[in-house]
């Protein structure tokens, strides 16, 4: 029912679209144009406006015959991580990959085009379903900003499936919550040759919080990270600013608050030892999610993969997507696989048997659920 080879053509013509986050107006032109082709009609938000992006979130509903099943919810992001050169995809022993200069864009082209053939499908077929309402967000990648200005009331859905993970096989049913820490130190500066006492180093106060904060792993559900860090002008000037940003996950949100007053707390330590000033902001990226096991979305996804020869895993991420906003707005919301590995490196590649078979997955996802009646409506 699938047709293999235009999923992989599909998919081939997307990663050669650039769509940069906050730089996704050419493939959402071209998305509508695929939509129009198939009778329906792709409407945009406002969500760019809020970040500089030069598009929203694309919506598409297809309204279904079968009036009792659950509505669905089917999200990709059409954005990806920057790459400087073009993306040229190779295909070696059925696996796509990048020419080795750039990522390839399977995360999340792989997440659009399942759902792009699920339409096809769909139509071709005569397949009975219930509404289902796409969504393809922008500016993923930079913090979930195309999902998290949506208006989330006027998005109806009682399961959502984010087509945006990796293993075929595993279904994400667990996210942390983030939170992000920017701090900027203010010492004193001074001639680093005729008056170092004068002076207050920002970089050595810094470096002495940064060294006795922990970090990367904490524990099985919380990690911690600074990322970046800038400042000083010249060898010299003792540096009299820098700016350091990190951040915090965890499932369990007494953790994570633990964890970023740990951080903050060395870091006002620090600063109060040697003299200097310091501004610190948290603040929260998104916030944790879990659907268990007995939820229907849940069971609605496992059974799906069961009856078409799938053994379900289900297990818990390490990164946000938009399936923590969804979560966050009231409709229960799991990650769905397509195979794409090594993301965001230049090695990022999927095999084509895993988003032929990510692709059935969320097609017999729609079939199951025409075949399903919610215990309990959501809105
Ligand atoms: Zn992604």
């Amino acid at each position: 029912m699938i047709n293999q080879n235009r999923l992989k053509n599909q998919f081939l013509k997307l990663v050669k679209i650039d769509s940069i986050s906050k730089h996704e107006a050419n493939i959402m032109g071209y998305l509508v144009s695929e939509f129009s082709k198939l009778g329906l009609r792709a409407t945009f938000d406002q969500a760019g406006k809020y970040f500089d992006g030069e598009i929203g979130n694309l919506f598409v509903s297809i309204p279904g015959k079968v009036k009792s099943a659950p509505k669905l919810l089917l999200n990709a992001h059409v954005d990806t991580v920057t790459h400087s050169k073009k993306i040229k995809p190779i295909i070696k022993r059925g696996v796509i990959y990048s020419d080795g200069t750039t990522i390839l864009g399977a995360d999340d082209k792989a997440g659009v085009v399942a759902i792009m053939e699920l339409v096809r499908c769909l139509k071709e077929n005569n397949i009975p379903h219930g509404d289902i309402h796409i969504v393809l967000t922008v500016a993923e990648e930079i913090g979930l900003h195309g999902s998290k200005a949506i208006d989330h009331k006027k998005l109806k859905a009682d399961f959502g499936f984010v087509l945006d993970g990796g293993r075929v096989n595993g279904i994400v049913n667990q996210a942390p919550s983030q939170d992000n820490i920017v701090a900027k130190i203010h010492g004193r500066a001074a001639h680093a040759g005729t008056h170092p006492e004068d002076g207050i180093s920002s970089i050595k106060v810094a470096s002495s919080a940064i060294a006795k904060m922990k970090l990367g792993r904490i524990d099985f559900e919380t990690t911690a990270n600074i990322g970046l860090i800038k400042g000083g002008k010249a060898t010299n000037i003792v540096p009299d600013l820098v700016e350091i940003k990190g951040e915090a996950r965890s499932h369990n949100a007494k953790k994570l608050k633990k964890q970023m007053r740990h951080m903050t707390s060395e870091l006002s330590r620090a600063c109060s030892k040697a003299g200097a000033k310091l501004n610190v902001k948290v603040s929260s990226e998104y916030r944790s999610f879990k659907v268990g096991e007995n939820q229907e979305v849940m069971q609605l996804a496992k059974k799906a993969a069961k009856s078409i020869g799938i053994q379900p895993i289900t297990k818990p991420t390490g990164g946000g997507s938009d399936a923590n906003i969804f979560n966050a707005s009231g409709i229960p919301s799991v990650i769905i696989g397509l195979g794409a590995r090594n993301l965001h490196t230049i090695k990022e590649n999927i095999p084509i048997q895993d988003l032929v078979r990510g692709t059935e997955l969320l097609l017999q996802i729609v079939k199951e659920a025409a075949q399903w009646t919610v215990s309990k409506k959501k809105h």
